[in-house]
């Protein structure tokens, strides 16, 4: 017999196209997706608007299986991290970021990442594998869980892939996770309240415009190719103007959209006032707006974070550019949960943790 079908990983077209693939009528399918992600339902007998048959049915080909919870953590701000166990033992972290206005769930992509950016835990992790699109979506439902257990604490209401991994190296899972996140039977968000981050990965971002256009992040964390080669290697072979070219086109057609760049606040390294200025004229005829991230450390890490009035200094220069641009307040530093401190528990294949540790002596 063949191995039952994860219907967790199936966005409405695949669904239905399943349900007909087993003689049955294609609106069985939606019937389905709403049990799964607005219920939260797992088990097939408790679907009770199906057909006791069909429900038999669907107990020998189909499943609705979802990552584990390994542990979970609270931090003092309110910043919720879990750890993930996947079936093949892999761990991967999701957070939950609560502020005033919003809820804002933070979703990793891939086991690891491959990108290798000098100044993130996660790449010290090395890489293992792509995250299935069951693996992806699977993440919103645990923490839906885990928030409706907790009394008083506010819901999802937008989704970031700014996790561990490269979204758009992963596009044939992530666009199935996204379109569920979108879609009304689904999870019901607007495209406003999804952003995809990326190191830049310029054929992704053309891919992405065109399968499923939600906002973009782009990490750019430095004005110029030399010292953007060195921070996000990924830089060699898309350096700035391409990048910045495909953003443009992202946004394109679309009034009011904008990219948010990234950019990560390192002491001495990319945090002068002329560097300011570049970056300032690089993004003059980009429609976008900037968010600063003070450097989050993680042990060994070659980087300090930049001092308040760097930083201010930085924000003001791009202000009077007529740049959008907000400071991130780091979240949940105290459980390893901010911008570049997740690292999971990658089985790691590409040996990057280990030769890490024997170049700088550091693990
Ligand atoms: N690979 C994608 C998704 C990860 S997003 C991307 O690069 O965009 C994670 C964000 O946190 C990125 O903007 C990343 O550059 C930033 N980041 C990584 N390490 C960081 C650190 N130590 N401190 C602050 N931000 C960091």
């Amino acid at each position: 017999m063949n191995a039952p079908v994860n219907l967790l990983s199936q966005d409405r077209h695949r669904l239905e196209d399943f349900f007909a693939s087993i003689g049955e009528k294609p609106f069985r399918g939606r019937q389905v997706l709403r049990w799964i992600h607005q219920r939260g339902v797992t088990n097939f007998a408790d679907m009770t608007d199906l057909a006791r048959d069909l429900r038999e049915k669907l107990q020998d080909v189909a499943e609705v299986r979802t990552p584990q919870v390994a542990s979970s953590e609270i931090a003092a701000d309110g910043t919720r991290k879990w750890l993930v166990q996947l079936a093949d033992s892999n761990c991967i972290e999701t957070v939950f970021i609560p502020e005033a206005d919003r809820g804002t769930l933070c979703v990793s992509s891939q086991v690891g990442c491959a990108l290798n950016c000098d100044f993130c835990a996660t790449a010290r992790q090395g890489y293992n594998r792509n995250l299935g699109s069951d693996e992806i979506i699977g993440q919103l439902a645990i923490a839906t869980r885990e928030l409706d257990a907790a009394p008083g604490v506010r819901a999802i209401s937008n989704v970031v892939l700014m996790g561990m991994g490269e979204p758009l190296l992963n596009l044939d899972n992530v666009v199935p996770a996204l379109s569920l996140m979108l879609d009304d039977l689904a999870w019901g968000l607007s495209w406003r309240r999804v952003t995809v981050s990326t190191a830049g990965i310029v054929p992704g971002m053309d891919e992405l415009k065109q399968r499923c256009p939600v906002n973009l992040a782009v990490s750019l964390h430095a004005p110029d190719d030399a010292l953007r080669d060195r921070l996000v290697p990924i830089n060699r072979k898309y350096p700035i103007a391409d990048l910045l070219a495909a953003c443009r086109r992202f946004v394109a057609d679309v009034p009011r959209k904008r990219v948010t760049f990234e950019y990560v606040m390192l002491d001495g390294v990319n945090d002068s006032p002329g560097q300011a200025q570049a970056l300032a004229s690089l993004l003059a005829d980009v429609p976008s707006k900037v968010n600063l991230i003070p450097f989050n450390g993680f042990p060994g890490a070659p980087y300090r974070r930049s001092s308040q009035q760097a930083i201010d200094t930085f924000r003001e220069i791009l202000l009077q550019a007529g740049i959008m641009t907000v400071t991130r307040r780091p979240r949940g530093e105290d459980i390893a949960a901010a911008c570049g401190q997740l690292a999971g528990q990658v089985i790691d294949r590409t040996q990057r943790s280990a030769r890490w540790a024997r170049v700088e002596g550091n693990l």
